[in-house]
This record gives C-alpha cells, sequence and structure tokens, in this order.
C-alpha cells in the first residue's frame, strides 16, 4: 500500500499559500507508516511548531493499473473516503526555500489520517462532492470537487503513467481554502456532506 498526494490542485488554497498555479499535477508521497485509521489520535511531534490541517478527499484504489486512460480511470476507484494532511509548515517552508523535498514535512508519522471509505456506487457525481472540516466544532475548511485544477481521472491517469497503482493504494486529492494550525487538545471532525467520517483528537 503507498499514500499518493496531489498538492495545489485548488486555485483558492493555491492563492492563500502564495503558491503558483502549477501546470500539471504537483505529486508527493507519503510512507505507509503516516496512516492513521479508526480515530485514532495524533501525536503533535516535537520536531515542528507549526502543524497544518488540509482537509482532502481520499481515493482508494481497487485494481491495479499503469498507463491508465483517463477514459477509464475512475473505474479503478473502488471507494472514496476523507482524510487530513498534515503538513509541518514550517519544514515545508524551509525546505522550499532551498528548493529541497518534502519528505519530512508531509510525511512524518501520523500525518496522514483516514476514515472509513465509501464505496463509489453511494455518489452520484464525482464532480460534485462537498465535504468540509471542523475544528472544535467550528467549520474550518469547505470544499467541493467541482473546484478542483484536475478531477479524479485526469489525476489517475498522470499518477499512473509515473507510477503503478495498486489495489488498496490511497489517492489524496488535495485540499481547499482554510488550511491552518492546529494544536494539542483540538478536536477534528470531518464530513462528506453532511455524513461525519473521522471524530479524533490531537494529544
Ligand atoms: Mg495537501
Amino acid at each position: 500500500m503507498k499514500i499518493i498526494c496531489i498538492g495545489r490542485n485548488y486555485a483558492a488554497h493555491i492563492a492563500e499559500l502564495n503558491n503558483e498555479r502549477p501546470d500539471e499535477p504537483v505529486v508527493f508521497t507519503k510512507p505507509d507508516t503516516a496512516l492513521l485509521k479508526n480515530n485514532e489520535p495524533f501525536y503533535y511531534p516535537e520536531y515542528t511548531q507549526d502543524i497544518h490541517h488540509e482537509v482532502e478527499l481520499v481515493l482508494r484504489i481497487g485494481k491495479e493499473g499503469k498507463y491508465i486512460e483517463e477514459q477509464f480511470a475512475l473505474k479503478y476507484i473502488e471507494a472514496i473516503g476523507l482524510g487530513i494532511d498534515f503538513t509541518a509548515r514550517d519544514l515545508q517552508s524551509k525546505a522550499k526555500e532551498k528548493g529541497l523535498p518534502w519528505a519530512l514535512a508531509k510525511g512524518f508519522n501520523g500525518s496522514a489520517p483516514v476514515s472509513e471509505f465509501m464505496p463509489v456506487a453511494e455518489f452520484a457525481d464525482f464532480k460534485n462532492i462537498d465535504f468540509s472540516l471542523k475544528i472544535n466544532d467550528k467549520i474550518k475548511q469547505e470544499g467541493n470537487t467541482s473546484m478542483m485544477l484536475y478531477d479524479f481521472a485526469y489525476t489517475i491517469s498522470y499518477i499512473s503513467k509515473f507510477i503503478t497503482l495498486k489495489t488498496g493504494d490511497y489517492i489524496f486529492t488535495g485540499t481547499p481554502e482554510g488550511v491552518g494550525p492546529v494544536k494539542v487538545g483540538d478536536r477534528l471532525q470531518g464530513f462528506i456532506g453532511e455524513k461525519e467520517m473521522f471524530d479524533f483528537e490531537v494529544k
């Protein structure tokens, strides 16, 4: 199992971090040790003082494929869930300044909490999925897949040219605007539409 993530996929989020709009999807990975499941708490590590939440829809891949054509790409999605791409923004900013990789800023232990997954049949339209994040009962991020620069089909097709997708792989599809810091004691609740997908604490 691997975790592949797309960065800079929502225009308003690109603007809030003063990033450039990419010509192709920005792709990075997290190790399997980043995964957190079953509402396990996230333990805030000591090597960063600025961990940000990025709520993202997560695709779970249902079959192996490479060089997947865009027109067939949606068939590779088995289920959709919600996750957080936790980012050590202080480490990431240092890496960006020096043109160095984001591996540690994005891939530390517990940096990829994911919810339970919903079968694709439960989604009427992949291009109109609402999702949101509440912290301590306040809405912090709201997104809709219609706002993505690169949709699910293009993303899968693009990644699979470089990296073979396998059953059980996860793809984090990018965050909308509203990212910000979390702190010890915060309660994070994520929703797809009205449905609560995860509810966990930062410890
Ligand atoms: Mg992200």
